[in-house]
């Protein structure tokens, strides 16, 4: 389907556990958690480098990082809190950040009960509606969430085509909409700061997630506009998007997704040494690709009420995000003015241009994306 690469059902999937579990709950935490990813076929092994899940078990107080040594591991890391947190995201988010997890579960005792909070990087955050009481049932839903996320699939290659004609190296007028676009980002307050890694990240730690995946820091939310039938301009990765001016470091001439080096391709100036596109690149040209009338995508880690939205929360940048989202588009009564709710995440909208998605929504979107 989509040209695109699918991932093999009959690839065996493994799990391998790191660190201590230091308590009792953590110990029947995580034992039921081995329990029920061997009950659904996973292998559990010995840590190896091309392990496609670890459970990374931490210290609240001490948040050591699992090194990975291949892009495709997926890092959960697990902490017990040592009480109640005022602010669970606030608390966890840079432990998140400091183990260098794809994914965070945050276990805080309530009470007589236990609550077991997902905390995931576009800063949402959800907890386990069952009970620790009721282990089948707890470790059920547990495995439903959680599954998916582990075997999701980023698309975060770019190769960069040198070609990009000249009488472009500064842009156009669907460049300078995009300029304008990004201010009304600012203007109406919808775009978080990017987040400080190397503030909160050991010198070491912050070249090794450069090293792996190229990234300078985390940004939230992304936007493009259609230039012709075949390539759209997009926001790079990590960029304040609500100041994009240059081309090749703040936006990028998205040419497409290939599926033999399961890699987006660029058009930059030769005079730039480019920016990373931004993750969801895979996604914008799924849109363009299967409605041509579509004009511009506008994403946003914000909300408006009573839109239709995803069922499973897949992480920024994954084929699978990509494919949920394209169906929404693809199968809406309107693809060119669609709304689509990504489950504890965000929206996607598609729209003739982005002057006319800011004109359809403005007034009705709220910071806080529902977390369910
Ligand atoms: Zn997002």
């Amino acid at each position: 389907m989509n040209g695109t690469r699918q991932r093999s059902e009959q690839e065996a999937r493994d799990f391998t556990v790191v660190g201590q579990a230091a308590t009792p709950v953590m110990r029947r935490f995580v034992d039921g958690l081995a329990r029920v990813f061997r009950d659904h076929g996973y292998a559990q092994v010995e840590p190896y480098p091309g392990v496609h899940l670890v459970f990374n078990l931490i210290d609240a107080a001490a948040a050591r990082p699992y090194h990975r040594h291949a892009q495709a591991t997926y890092v959960v890391s697990v902490a017990e809190a040592p009480e109640p947190p005022e602010d669970v995201l606030l608390a966890a988010y840079p432990l998140m950040i400091r183990s260098l997890s794809n994914l965070f579960l945050y276990v805080v005792p309530e009470g007589e009960e236990v609550r077991v909070y997902f905390i995931t990087l576009e800063r949402g955050y959800y907890p386990i509606r069952s009970s620790f009481e009721e282990p089948a049932r707890f470790f059920a839903e547990l495995f439903e969430r959680l599954e998916p996320l582990a075997s999701s699939h980023l698309v975060i290659n770019n190769v960069f085509d040198p070609d990009l004609p000249e009488h472009l190296w500064d842009g156009d007028e669907h460049m300078d909409e995009m300029r304008r676009a990004s201010r009304k980002l600012g203007d109406l307050n919808l775009n978080p700061a990017p987040f400080p890694l190397e503030k909160l990240l050991p010198e070491s730690d912050f070249r090794h997630v450069q090293r792996l995946y190229q990234i300078g820091g985390l940004s939230y939310g992304n936007l493009s506009v259609r230039r012709t039938e075949d390539d759209f301009w997009m926001s790079a990765s990590g960029v304040d998007k609500t100041n994009i001016r240059q081309v090749g470091r703040d936006a990028l001439l998205v040419k497409g997704y290939r599926e033999e080096d399961d890699a987006i391709h660029l058009s930059v100036p030769p005079v730039v040494s480019p920016r990373r596109v931004s993750v969801d690149a895979i996604e914008h040209w799924m849109i363009y690709r299967e409605n041509p009338q579509v004009g511009a995508v506008l994403h946003v880690h914000a909300w408006i009420p009573g839109i239709d939205a995803t069922e499973i929360n897949y992480p920024c940048g994954t084929l699978e995000i990509a494919q949920a989202v394209a169906e929404k588009v693809r199968t809406a009564p309107d693809p060119r003015h669609t709304i689509v709710g990504l489950k504890n995440h965000g929206m996607t909208i598609t729209g003739e241009s982005l002057d006319e998605i800011f004109e359809r929504i403005e007034g009705k979107v709220v910071r806080q994306v529902p977390m369910l």
